[in-house]
């Protein structure tokens, strides 16, 4: 295989503190790969700017007067890191052999590329950067990122456990993800829905370089949630078991009421009251989950998502 040509993708919120640094440490690093030979002179690097509202996009504009090789796309408004990365990818996607996402703050080692190039060469599809460890995150950081998969996994969504958004993609990888069409997107749950031969590549995550985190708790609960709701319906089952669950308790319930009825005088009316209300609640429950079954079924439905991904063709 010739050298690839690499397109790094960066989604930048408000990141006037960090992108002159990123860019030069980037391009440097273009620069070593391509005099290794590992990958072509015309990689570039892509910035999606995220509608952001401060210097980002002067700078952006700076950069590539000064090298052609620092790319831009600004996007109208702020929609987040999903669909800026997404906007990235899609620009990319017919100018180059394969593109590599990473958080414009470099916390994730963007010396792990040259794994990840190596990789893509010797034929993986999609590879991802994988955290060794948290150290250098804070406390608070540390704990709810790390609730936030546990939480995704027990929903039944399934994502690479302490992976983000750092990783390489073909242009294979990258034409069928662009045949998903969801709006509420949700990028690590799409990737292991492609399939293709995927790898690992470990690091230790370092602290932001300067600015400071466009991820507070409220978005990373926001993505979450958007995770959870496109990938999978189980919280609606868990709605349905515990309407069963009810159920089974209302019999119980059904037979202590009847045991007291009968055994002293209770206030005239509160037998039936009480078996309607543990019946009636559980049936509503029960109802609830079959009905979500349903829209579930309907939501995957709409999102028009590929039937199936081909892998090879030999006709
Ligand atoms: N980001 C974005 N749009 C947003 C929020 C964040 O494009 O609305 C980008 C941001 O510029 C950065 C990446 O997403 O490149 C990750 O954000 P950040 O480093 O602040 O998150 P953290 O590392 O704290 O989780
Ligand atoms: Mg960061």
């Amino acid at each position: 295989m010739n050298a690839p040509r690499i397109a790094i993708v960066l989604p930048c919120y408000n990141e006037q503190e960090v992108l002159p640094t990123t860019a030069r440490t980037l391009l440097d690093l273009l620069d070593r790969f391509s005099a290794d030979g590992l990958v072509a002179p015309d990689s570039y690097i892509l910035c999606s700017n995220d509608g952001s509202r401060d210097a980002t996009r002067r700078i952006i504009a700076d950069l590539h007067a000064a090298d052609p090789r620092l790319k831009g796309i600004t996007l109208a408004h702020n929609r987040g890191q999903q669909p800026a990365l997404l906007a990235g990818l899609m620009t990319v996607r017919d100018h180059c052999d394969a593109a590599i996402t990473i958080d414009a703050d470099l916390q994730d080692n963007p010396e792990m590329m040259r794994e990840m190039i190596e990789l893509f060469r010797r034929g993986t599809d999609i590879v991802y950067g994988v955290r060794s460890s948290r150290d250098t995150d804070s406390w608070f950081k540390r704990v709810t990122a790390q609730s936030f998969y546990r939480f995704q996994n027990a929903m039944g969504l399934q994502t690479i456990y302490n992976h983000a958004d750092y990783r390489l993609m073909s242009r294979r990888a990258l034409d069928i993800l662009s045949q998903y069409g969801e709006s509420n997107l949700y990028l690590r749950g799409i990737m292991p829905d492609i399939g293709l031969s995927t790898a690992v590549v470990e690091y230790a995550r370092t602290e932001r370089t300067a600015g400071e985190s466009k991820y507070p708790l409220s978005k990373m609960i926001a993505l979450s949630i958007d995770g959870i709701t496109s990938f999978t319906a189980k919280p609606m089952r868990i709605i349905f078991l515990v309407g069963l669950c009810l159920m089974v308790v209302d019999i119980m319930v059904a037979l202590w009421v009847l045991y007291v009825h009968m055994a002293h005088h209770t206030v005239s009316g509160w037998s039936s009251l009480m078996l309607s209300v543990w019946f009636l609640g559980s049936l509503i429950l029960m109802a609830i989950g079959i009905v979500g079954e349903y829209i579930g079924k309907i939501f995957v439905e709409v999102k028009h998502r590929p039937r199936y991904n081909i892998e090879e063709k030999i006709f």
